[in-house]
């Protein structure tokens, strides 16, 4: 009974949070013609109503699928199983970083792979064919996945609690985190400079301008925060360096593998 009512509250928050963040990048980004941030545009057409629509739909999908094993993390933590814990110093507090990047690593290996799985002609049509309908994602699409995906993907973190300890303010930091990549990823422009998007850090780490070309690639950039295991499988590409922001408007930059 507890765990049904943790679930039910954890998946009001995951929905709402969801709401408005998404709502509130899409309207600094898409709502008033020019974006009111400074970025680079990365979708060719302006979002459909139905598209959006489709983006919100699977999100809501989605929300308890992700609620409810973390129900069973926060359950397990207030009744002092598992390893989350509350005192900052338990383990030191090098730990909380170490215990931060292990976590980090394990998912993202974890998505490369998942993510590659997915793709496999004898899954995609019932795994992930929902995410990918947004060949131009939004901002709304940053949680819209497939309901066998989110099940696929939701368990990782909240079982990793369960074999590497974490401070509750960590895991919370992870997961803002998780909110806030993929919402910049999906939101249609590239919100970073790309001097840097192209430099020695962003050779390494997944932005808009890579996870784009896999909504419409497809067959590449399988990452999900780090571009490591696409580039150690050979499944990294980029595009060609698009024209300044104020061209771009005009005439989005073309499509080409790095
Ligand atoms: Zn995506
Ligand atoms: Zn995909």
């Amino acid at each position: 009974m507890e765990l049904i009512a943790t679930t039910a509250a954890l998946s009001a928050i995951i929905a709402v949070r969801y709401l408005i963040v998404a709502a509130g990048l899409y309207r600094l980004l898409w709502s008033r013609g020019e974006p009111r941030l400074r970025a680079t545009r990365l979708n060719t057409r302006a979002p459909t109503r139905p598209a959006i629509l489709h983006e919100l739909r699977a999100s809501l999908v989605s929300s308890p699928i992700y609620a409810l094993p973390a129900a069973v993390a926060l359950q397990a933590f207030e009744h002092g199983r598992g390893l989350m814990y509350a005192d900052p110093a338990r383990y030191g507090l090098w730990w909380l970083p170490a215990s931060a990047l292990i976590y980090l690593v394990v998912q993202d290996t974890y998505y490369y792979w998942a993510h590659r799985a997915m793709h496999h002609r004898w899954a995609f049509a019932w795994t992930h064919r929902g995410h990918h309908l947004s060949r131009e994602p939004t901002p709304f699409a940053s949680f819209a996945f497939d309901a066998v995906e989110a099940a696929g993907t939701a368990w990782v973190l909240p079982a990793l609690t369960f074999f590497v300890p974490i401070h509750w303010g960590v895991a919370l930091t992870l997961l803002s985190l998780m909110t806030l990549s993929s919402l910049m990823n999906h939101c249609g422009f590239e919100l970073w400079p790309q001097r840097w998007v192209r430099g020695p850090v962003g050779r390494w780490l997944i932005t808009a301008t890579h996870h784009s070309l896999h909504h419409t690639r497809f067959r590449c950039n399988y990452g999900l925060y780090s571009r490591a295991w696409d580039r150690w499988m050979d499944t990294d590409a980029m595009p060609v360096l698009p024209p300044e922001p104020a061209q771009v408007r005009a005439r989005p930059a073309a499509l080409e593998t790095a």
